[in-house]
């Protein structure tokens, strides 16, 4: 999960390089479909072509038949789904249903002033289509452009434009990352990274987060929950080895003294009224 220009494909692509998994976007999946002229990607052509949205039946139809092509066996990085909770419960029940259960949530965080400029900062070359950025990728050195052109020819798409920017950030954060970081922060699944800064610096931060995490290696949802409870546990079994510690000590002092004054059969006696005396103190120095 990321914002637009969160960076989150760049960094994708370096999960699928580690991990020799495939790299699974919606864009993709809606390409793929409709070049093979499948039902679903007609489906989706016919909603697309007459301005509407591709539906979330549609969609977890499509992503379906992705996940479970061979490559995506191993696992697979889902990129740009789910952008709604509908689409996220209906995600969950998919994978519930093909038996793979995400591992992680990964969520991309930078300032959205930082975002602004990182996307209305962007130009695209008329003639060669690079793209650059004037505050990060300014246009390069000559020769670059196509017949060897001293200079590219830049230009700001439509979408780039700042106010259209703070339009689909601001979209983003209602529709997307507010609602469903929170519903993976309810399955425990959501790792927040932070994505400013340099490209390199952001994939050691990422890969150092997915680390960190992977000590637990849940599979599936139970599993993940009793991870989480893991901690407590070493707890209390520390608390309760503590707890007879102090008994046995209490039992040790209590032994050379029940050998000394008293036969095997008055220990137990001696004891409880060792016992006893703590117990009633103890409310005796309240009332004090
Ligand atoms: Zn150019």
């Amino acid at each position: 999960m990321g914002a637009p220009g969160s960076g989150k494909g760049t960094q994708a692509q370096r999960l699928v390089s580690r991990y020799g998994i495939p790299h699974v976007s919606t864009g993709d999946i809606l390409r793929r479909e409709q070049e093979q002229g499948t039902e679903l990607g007609l489906r989706a052509r016919k909603i697309m072509e007459s301005g509407g949205y591709v539906d979330d039946a549609t969609m977890i139809a499509m992503i379906r038949n992705r996940l479970t092509q061979p490559d995506a066996a191993k696992g697979f990085i889902l990129d740009g789904f789910p952008r709604t909770i509908p689409q996220a419960e209906a995600l969950t029940k998919l994978l519930a249903e093909i038996g793979a259960p995400l591992d992680v949530v990964l969520l991309f965080e930078v300032n959205n002033e930082q975002l602004v400029k990182r996307l209305s900062g962007r130009r695209v070359c008329e003639l060669c289509k690079k793209v650059f950025n004037v505050h990060t990728a300014p246009p390069s050195v000559p020769p670059a452009c196509v017949d060897a052109r001293d200079e590219h020819q830049v230009v700001q798409r439509a979408d780039d434009a700042e106010d259209t920017v703070r339009a689909r950030l601001a979209k983003y954060e209602e529709m997307t990352r507010r609602p469903v970081s929170g519903f993976y922060s309810y399955t425990g699944l959501i790792r927040p990274v932070d994505a400013e800064g340099d490209i390199d610096e952001v994939t050691r931060r990422m890969f150092a987060t997915l680390v960190a995490g992977s000590r637990a290696d849940p599979s599936d949802v139970k599993k993940r929950v009793a991870a989480r409870r893991k901690p407590a546990k070493p707890k209390a079994r520390a608390r309760a080895r503590a707890r007879t510690i102090v008994r046995r000590k209490a039992k040790s002092r209590a032994k050379p003294a029940a050998k000394k004054s008293a036969p095997k059969k008055q220990r137990a006696p001696v004891r409880k009224s060792s016992r006893r005396p703590v117990r009633k103190a103890r409310p005796a120095r309240r009332k004090k």
